[in-house]
């Protein structure tokens, strides 16, 4: 079985989320996630276009232009309410891509949104370059480096490596405030012994729910009240 760091960390959260999406394929409820398609504009619309406009040694002027002028194209009108979030990822991601301009030897990336497989992992890296995987999180979380990105950093230095691209450091780009969490980057045999935990608990069936605050955005909360609802009471 292939995991992606996503379906790690899912499990890790709560198993028994992860078994009902995806072991049963449980229809969730159907909410409009808005924070979802917001967060899929910013990867897969707005930051790539903007690295297929800009130029391979731009100002720090053109850096705030380009980004604006895409913004302004690319923002998706049905996300209207999340606009003044979506200006602040805007201006935190000016701000990252300006300090970057000051320092690093090569401004453009050698590659983004790219999908790779190797060692029972795979994953979408948002952004390559100069040694630096970036991943973009368009929203602020909790401010301080997560076992959870330390796991997405893990596989994702995996993958690059296998497929010949060095890594030095694993960026997460908190975009509205532009804060910058560095995890330390784990070994290759911590995601290993990772990978063989979860495939332990899974094959005995260990799917037990873990009630967190995250009950509160979970699409099968109705489905796992109405089987756990005696030991809820
Ligand atoms: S409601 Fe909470 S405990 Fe139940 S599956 Fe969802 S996240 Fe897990």
């Amino acid at each position: 079985m292939s995991l992606s760091p996503s379906s790690l960390n899912q499990y890790f959260r709560c198993p028994r989320q992860w078994k009902y999406q995806r072991k049963d394929e449980v229809k969730p409820i159907q909410v409009d996630d808005i924070a979802a398609r917001f967060g899929v504009n910013f990867h897969e619309q707005i930051i790539p276009e903007y690295y297929r406009s800009i130029s391979e040694q731009p100002s720090a002027e053109t850096i705030a232009d380009t980004a604006r002028q895409v913004f302004d194209r690319e923002f998706d009108r049905s996300l209207e309410d999340l606009r003044g979030r979506g200006e602040a990822c805007l201006n935190g991601f000016i701000g990252f891509e300006q300090n970057r301009l000051k320092s690093w030897r090569i401004y453009k990336p050698l590659f983004v949104e790219k999908e790779f497989e190797s060692g029972g992992f795979h994953g979408i890296v948002d952004f390559y370059g100069s040694g630096f995987i970036v991943d973009w999180k368009t929203f602020e979380g909790g401010g301080v480096v997560s076992t959870e990105m330390v796991r997405q950093s893990a596989v994702y230095r995996l993958l690059l490596e296998d497929a010949g691209y060095p890594v030095s450091e694993v960026l997460f780009v908190m975009l509205p405030s532009n804060r910058v969490l560095k995890p330390l980057l784990a070994s290759r045999n911590w995601v290993e012994e990772e990978r063989q935990r979860f495939l332990a608990l899974t094959g005995r069936g260990e799917y037990s729910p873990h009630r967190s605050a995250f009950c509160k955005y979970c699409p099968y909360v109705l489905r796992c009240f109405h089987e756990e609802r005696w030991l809820w009471w």
